[in-house]
């Protein structure tokens, strides 16, 4: 493959952007190598500005459920867009939009429209600590919830070690306010609750982990959760920004039948466009400006533009069926992908949510962060490589869940498969 285009954009790019990425892991810096350039999108490929084609598995890291370049969706934002592209006044879609939301996710009994998903959380848990007036946030190790300063925190060894800032730049004497445990240990996050439970305003968790490669809840796991949280007084946050739409219509509390108190989105209900929503108990979101004192805006809201490409993407997907397909071509994928591994002799193992997947090498099962670490990363950025090489393009680092869309027919399926028994092979 010729990557020549690419690697003189790459150059020119590194010049002016930090790492000549506007978003780091699209830099590649844990695979290695340089990034390809796009030229364009459609359905489940996407094409690279030297011409080289891709069966994409990231799909814009999670917006395009639907495939690239949707027609009804382009549909939608063209004749949208004709009306002028931003008004600062409310426009009639937004109110679509939350009704719609408001319909799919009944936990949002109300919604705000933001701009991004770390705009969702940041205000999420601004409202948690508005409407309880506690200020201490729990999280899980290995969850990604935006890049607030809250939420750039590392755990440490201990259960109740508190926070440390991961980021230069974060202040400790608010990432102190943080408290990290370890995803899927019941225990640990019962003897948090019992010494600190009265100080926890919010305890914010991806319900399905995608952004420490793709990790499921244990049986019970949430509901756990769920009873921690409302026996202390704490709001539980599900941040849906990836699962929301995704793994089941009404997201992650649809497939657990769990009702959290407040709910963040973003990637699919904008569909390619930038957008972000949190939602939740009225009591609470009544709380927000300006209905209530806790301040939160945006001069870009629910622009209609966003509105309309994340309105369409939603009717393409609230079809009847659409997630069970959606799960069954990821079982397809994931089964082949194991079987290829196993004629190869390779240590190998996958997770599944529909929609959703990870990649490990190694043996499974994987439940939790450690066991996800415990992958050969090395091995798997050879592999990404060798994919690469062969037309499939996986996120480009080990800890990134993949996805599947519906438009990811048979023959991409069958293509990713064959890519992987020769890439396997190759890595020997
Ligand atoms: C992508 C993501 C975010 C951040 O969304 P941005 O739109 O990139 O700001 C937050 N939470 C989760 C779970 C995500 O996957």
């Amino acid at each position: 493959m010729n990557h020549e285009r690419s690697h003189a954009l790459f150059s020119r790019a590194r010049e002016l952007i930090p790492g000549g990425v506007n978003s780091p892991v699209r830099a590649f810096k844990s695979v290695g190598g340089e990034p390809f350039f796009a030229q364009s999108a459609q359905g489940a490929y996407i094409v690279d500005v030297d011409g080289n084609r891709y069966v994409d598995y990231v799909g814009s890291w999670g917006p395009m459920i639907a495939g690239h370049a949707h027609p009804q969706v382009l549909a939608a934002v063209s004749e949208t867009m004709v009306n002028g592209l931003s008004f600062g006044v409310p426009n009639a879609l937004e109110v679509t939009m939350a009704e719609r939301i408001a319909q799919i996710v009944p936990s949002c009994e109300m919604v705000r429209m933001v701009n991004s998903g770390t705009e969702a959380t940041l205000s999420a848990i601004r409202v948690a600590r508005g409407a309880t007036g506690r200020t201490r946030i729990v999280k899980f190790e290995g969850c990604y919830h935006g890049h607030g300063d809250s939420f750039l925190v590392k755990a440490g060894s201990g259960v109740m070690t508190l926070g440390l800032p991961n980021s230069p730049g974060v202040p400790s004497a608010l990432a102190d306010l943080t408290s990290t445990i370890p995803y899927n240990d019941f225990d640990a996050a019962t003897k948090l609750f019992d010494e600190i439970g009265s100080e926890i305003a919010g305890l914010i968790i991806e319900p399905i982990v995608g952004n420490a490669n793709c990790i499921l809840p244990r049986d019970g796991y949430l509901k756990h959760l769920r009873e921690l949280c409302t026996k202390h007084g704490a709001l539980l946050i599900f941040d849906e920004v990836m699962t929301g739409f995704r793994v089941a219509l009404g997201g992650a509390q649809a497939l657990y039948g769990i009702t959290p108190d407040l709910s963040t989105f973003g990637k699919i209900i904008g569909g390619g466009m930038p957008v972000g929503a949190y939602g939740g108990r009225r009591d609470l979101m009544e709380q927000i400006a300006p209905s209530g004192p806790i301040y939160q805006a945006g001069t870009l809201s629910g622009n209609p533009v966003a509105m309309a490409a994340g309105l369409a993407t939603l009717d393409l997907i609230q079809v009847p069926g659409f997630h069970t397909e959606l799960e069954r071509r990821t079982h397809v994928l994931c089964d082949g992908l194991e079987a290829a591994a196993r004629d190869a002799g390779i240590a190998f193992t996958t997770t599944r949510a529909p929609g959703m997947f990870g990649l490990y090498f190694r043996e499974g099962p994987v439940e939790t962060f450690e066991d996800a670490k415990a992958s050969d990363t090395a091995r798997f950025n050879r592999f990404f490589h060798a994919m690469l090489g062969r037309g499939v393009y996986l996120a480009p680092s080990a800890f990134e869940a993949g996805f599947v869309s519906s438009v990811h027919g048979d023959a991409e399926i069958a293509h990713t498969i064959d890519a992987a028994r020769a890439s396997f092979a190759e890595l020997g």
